[in-house]
C-alpha cells in the first residue's frame, strides 16, 4: 500500500516489499541472486536437501553422497604448498578424518583448534592417507546441541553467502511475507494443489516424516503447486504480450501483387504447396492494421527465403521499407545476392549493411536507407545500430531468429517506431529449428507460426556415416573420387569453444594438408576472421565450382546454399550440438547428386556425445531432432537462454509437467478475463521487474 512519502526515510525501516531488515552486505549478495524482496526470498526454493538428522561413522558412510559426521579436532594447520589449504584432522569414533579447505578465512583456523567438537557434512573419500573430506560444511558443536529433526534445505547461492545465512533470511522472510493466493480457487482445486503458503513452508522446512524421493524428484504436491504457479506467471505474461500486440498499430501493407506475380514468373521453379500456403498466411497478416509477429518455420532447405522475398515485395509495393537481417556475414551476404538477383531485376533498390564494410560505402548505404531510396536493407546485426535510420520501415525479416538475442530483436523493432510511436513494423522471423509442442505452448505462445512442411521436389536423401577419425584417409579418397566426377565437398573443422585462435589454426592446417595431399584438387578456405570481401569471394568461387573442396570453420553452418555440393565432412562431430549438426548436414542434398554427411569423431565418446551422434544418425527430420535435443538438454539451452535474457523456468520441467502447463494456459486465459487484478498480483509476485523480458 502506498502512503505519502515520509519526510525522512528510516534506513532500515521494516517494509513488506524491501529487505530493509537485512544487513547491506547480505542484501548486496542477495541482489546478485536476483533476490530483492521478501517475496523473492520465499520463492527461492531449495535445489536439494541434506540429511543432518543422523550421524554416520566413517565406516558406514556411503561413498556417493554427502553425510554428516561428528568428531573432536586433533590438529589444524595451514599447508602452504603445493596449494595453500587449511588441513584439519579430527577423530570420529576413534578413526581419523582429514578435512581440506581451499578457500578459508584465517578465523577458521582458530575455530577449528584442537579439542573442539565439530559436525561436518561432506562426501567421505578414501585417499592414500585414509578418510578425507574436501571443503565440507561444518559447525562447532556446543554441549546440549541437538540434531535437527527435519531435512536441511540446500539453496542455490553465491560466493560469500553461506547456506546458514541464506536459511536465516529466508526464515525471517517467511514470517513477514503475505502469501495471499493469487490463483483462483477453482484452478488449485481442480489440480488438487495445496495452498501456496503451506507449499513454500513445506519446501523450505520439510517435515521429518516426509519422503525424500518426492521432494528431490519434485513430484510432491507442494512442488506441483510451485511449478503450476510459475507456469501460470509465464502464461499470463506471454498472453498479455499477445493482447498488447493485438491492440498495437501497424501500417497495413496490403497486396497489389503485381511485383510478386512478376517475381514468381521469373523463378526457375514453382512454389511448393507448403510455400504457397505459408505465403498466403503472411500476406494476410501484412495487410492487417496490427503488427504481424509470425515465425516461418521450415527444415533446412525447405525454401524459406523465397517466401520472405515475396513478403518483402508486398511491403515494398505498399510503399514501405524492409530490413532483412541474418546472424552471420556469410548468410547475410548470400541473402543480399539473392535479393539483389530477384528484386533488383524488378527495379528495387537493395542495400548492404554489415559491420566490416568500408566507411565510404557504408555512408552511402546509410544515406540511401535514410532517404528511402533503398527499399531493402540486408545485413547482420549492424542493422540495429542507432546510426541506421529508415525513412519508413514497415517490415523486419529476421533469419535464423533463434540465434539473435531478445535485446537485438527489440532494438530492431523500435527502429520503426522512432518517429511514429504509434506504428510498429511487421515482423517475420525464420527458423529451421522446429519448436516442440511444449515450447510452442510456452515460450513461443505469443507468436503465430507458419510451417513449411515439405521440401522442394528433386532432393536426394543424405546418407549419414559415423567414422572414427582414424579413417580420415579413406574419407579423403572418397572426396577426391567425388570431385573427379564433378562433385564438391565441405570439410568442416572442429569447433573449439575455448579458443577461436586454435580453431583458426586447425582450419589452416587442414587446408594445407588437403591441398598438399591432393594437388589436383582446388581447395578453398573460409573462416570467421576473413575480411567480408575475401569471404564473399571464396564463397562465390565455391558456388561457381571453381573451388572443389571448401575447408571451413563453423561459420558455414547456417543458410549456405550450393546445390552442387554433395559431401559434408564434419571433424570432431562429437563436440557439436544437435541443431548445429543438423544445420551442417542440411548444406548437402540440395541438388540431384547422391549426398553424404560424414561425421568424424574421436573415440572414446562420452555418454552425451554418443547419444547426440546416435540421434543425428537415426533421424533426418528436423522436428524429431529438435525433440530429442529438448529431451537431452532441456529447454534453457535450446532457447539460447543465456543470450536472450528471457527468464527461464526455474522449477517446472516442460517435458515432465505438461499437464500443469496445459492447466496454466487455460487458467491464464480465464484470469485475464475474470480476475485481472489477481493476474497482475501474480505476475508481480513471480516476475517482478523481469516482466519486460518476456514481452518479446
Ligand atoms: P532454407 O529454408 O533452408 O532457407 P532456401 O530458401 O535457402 O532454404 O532454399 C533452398 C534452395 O531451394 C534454394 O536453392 C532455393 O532456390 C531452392 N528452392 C526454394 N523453393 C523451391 C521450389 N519450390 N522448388 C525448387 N527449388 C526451390
Ligand atoms: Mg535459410
Amino acid at each position: 500500500m502506498k502512503t505519502s512519502a515520509p519526510a525522512k526515510i528510516e534506513p532500515s525501516a521494516p517494509s513488506s516489499d524491501s529487505l530493509g531488515w537485512v544487513s547491506p552486505a547480505v542484501r548486496e549478495k542477495l541482489a546478485r541472486l536476483g533476490l530483492v524482496t521478501p517475496q523473492d526470498l520465499v520463492l527461492h526454493l531449495p535445489m536439494r536437501y541434506e540429511d543432518e538428522t543422523r550421524l554416520y561413522s566413517l565406516r558406514d558412510a556411503p561413498a556417493d553422497r554427502p553425510v554428516q559426521v561428528e568428531g573432536v579436532v586433533t590438529e589444524s594447520k595451514i599447508q602452504p604448498r603445493p596449494r595453500r589449504m587449511l588441513l584439519c584432522t579430527m577423530l570420529v569414533n576413534g578413526e581419523s578424518l582429514v578435512m581440506r579447505f581451499f578457500n578459508f578465512y584465517p578465523s577458521q583456523l582458530k575455530q577449528l583448534s584442537p579439542g573442539t567438537r565439530v559436525r561436518a557434512m561432506g562426501e567421505v573419500r578414501r585417499g592414500f592417507f585414509g578418510a578425507e573430506m574436501a571443503h565440507p560444511r561444518f559447525q562447532v558443536v556446543h554441549p546440549g546441541d541437538s540434531l535437527p529433526e527435519g531435512l536441511t534445505p540446500v539453496y542455490p547461492t553465491t560466493a560469500g553467502l553461506s547456506q546458514r545465512a541464506l536459511r536465516s533470511v529466508i526464515e525471517r522472510a517467511l514470517e513477514r511475507v503475505d502469501l495471499q493466493p493469487t490463483v483462483p480457487a477453482e484452478a488449485s482445486e481442480a489440480l488438487d494443489l495445496p495452498p501456496l503458503a503451506q507449499s513454500v513452508r513445506t519446501l523450505h522446512a520439510p517435515d521429518p516424516s516426509m519422503a525424500t524421493a518426492s521432494l528431490e524428484g519434485r513430484t510432491h504436491p507442494a512442488w506441483r503447486r510451485i511449478k503450476f504457479e510459475e507456469l501460470l506467471a509465464q502464461q499470463l505474461s506471454v498472453r498479455k504480450h499477445r493482447l498488447r500486440r493485438q491492440r498495437a498499430r501497424a501500417h497495413p501493407l496490403s497486396a497489389h501483387e503485381n511485383l510478386c506475380a512478376r517475381l514468381l514468373a521469373a523463378l526457375p521453379f514453382s512454389l511448393t504447396a507448403a510455400q504457397i500456403r505459408t505465403w498466403a498466411e503472411i500476406r494476410q497478416d501484412l495487410a492487417s492494421v496490427h503488427p504481424m509477429q509470425r515465425l516461418l518455420q521450415g527444415d533446412v532447405g525447405s525454401g524459406k527465403t523465397i517466401v520472405a522475398a515475396l513478403a518483402a515485395l508486398q511491403a515494398i509495393e505498399s510503399g514501405a521499407q524492409v530490413a532483412v537481417m541474418a546472424p552471420t556475414e556469410i548468410l547475410a551476404e548470400q541473402h543480399y545476392v539473392k535479393f539483389q538477383g530477384w528484386l533488383g531485376a524488378l527495379g528495387i533498390g537493395v542495400e548492404w549493411l554489415a559491420g566490416a564494410q568500408g566507411k565510404a560505402r557504408r555512408r552511402e548505404a546509410l544515406a540511401k536507407v535514410a532517404s528511402g531510396e533503398a527499399q531493402i536493407a540486408v545485413g547482420t546485426h549492424a542493422l540495429f545500430q542507432s546510426e541506421v535510420q529508415f525513412a519508413r520501415l514497415g517490415l523486419c525479416i529476421v533469419d535464423e531468429q533463434h540465434r539473435f538475442g531478445v535485446q537485438q530483436r527489440l532494438a530492431l523493432r523500435r527502429k520503426g517506431t522512432e518517429e511514429e510511436i504509434e506504428h510498429e513494423p511487421h515482423q517475420l522471423m525464420m527458423s529451421a529449428t522446429p519448436i516442440p509442442r511444449t515450447l510452442a505452448m510456452s515460450f513461443y505462445a505469443d507468436l503465430d507460426v507458419s510451417v513449411i512442411d515439405e521440401l522442394p521436389p528433386g532432393r536426394t536423401p543424405v546418407i549419414t556415416k559415423l567414422l572414427a577419425d582414424t579413417r580420415r584417409e579413406e574419407v579423403e579418397q572418397r572426396i577426391r573420387d567425388a570431385c573427379l566426377q564433378g562433385g564438391q565437398a565441405y570439410w568442416v573443422c572442429p569447433l573449439i569453444e575455448e579458443s577461436e585462435a586454435l580453431q583458426l589454426k586447425t582450419a589452416i592446417e587442414t587446408f594445407e594438408h588437403i591441398r598438399a595431399a591432393f594437388p589436383e584438387m582446388r581447395v578453398g578456405l573460409v573462416h570467421g576472421r576473413l575480411k567480408s570481401d575475401d569471404k564473399a569471394a571464396v564463397m562465390a568461387s565455391f558456388k561457381q565450382g571453381d573451388i572443389q573442396v571448401l575447408v571451413a570453420t563453423t561459420v558455414i553452418e547456417v543458410g549456405v546454399d550450393v546445390p552442387n555440393a554433395s559431401i559434408m565432412v564434419i571433424e570432431h562431430a562429437e563436440r557439436m550440438g544437435l541443431a548445429q549438426l543438423h544445420q551442417l548436414r542440411g548444406r548437402v542434398g540440395r541438388g540431384t547428386r547422391a549426398s553424404a554427411c560424414i561425421l568424424l569423431y574421436q573415440p572414446p565418446l562420452g555418454q552425451l556425445a554418443r547419444e547426440r551422434l546416435r540421434v543425428i544418425y537415426e533421424h533426418t527430420d528436423g522436428f524429431e531432432i529438435a525433440r530429442e535435443d529438448l529431451r537431452i538438454r532441456g529447454p534453457g539451452e535450446l532457447l539460447g537462454a543465456r543470450q536472450s535474457g528471457m527468464p527461464m523456468l526455474r522449477f517446472a520441467d516442460l517435458n515432465a509437467d505438461t499437464d500443469l502447463l496445459e492447466a496454466a494456459r487455460d487458467t491464464a486465459a480465464r484470469m485475464l478475463q475474470n480476475h485481472p487484478d489477481m493476474a497482475e498480483a501474480h505476475l508481480q509476485r513471480w516476475l517482478g521487474g523481469r516482466q519486460d523480458y518476456l514481452r518479446v
